[in-house]
């Protein structure tokens, strides 16, 4: 079965992350999609399912530690990360 979070859930849920540093702000030093392996996404807290497209990334202040994502969850931090901070 296939879990996926409602959106607005999601936007409020990576905008906490951000806040409070569980989700880095900087920029992405680098970006890569691979058929998932059941990692648990850093977005959503969910496990990839198998059909899910894994999205990787690596920031400047993580290193070589890569986050893992849902496609979707990566495009909402990938959004939220650039916002301005109110
Ligand atoms: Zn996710």
């Amino acid at each position: 079965m296939k879990i996926t979070m409602r959106p607005e859930l999601l936007r409020v849920l990576i905008h906490s992350k951000l806040q409070d540093g569980r989700l880095p702000h900087d920029s992405i030093t680098k970006v890569w999609s691979s058929p998932s392996a059941g990692e648990t996404c850093d977005g959503c807290d969910l496990i990839l399912a198998k059909e899910d497209l894994l999205m990787a990334g690596t920031t400047l202040t993580r290193g070589r530690m890569s986050l893992h994502f849902h496609v979707v969850c990566f495009r909402v931090w990938d959004d939220q990360r650039r916002a301005p901070q109110s």
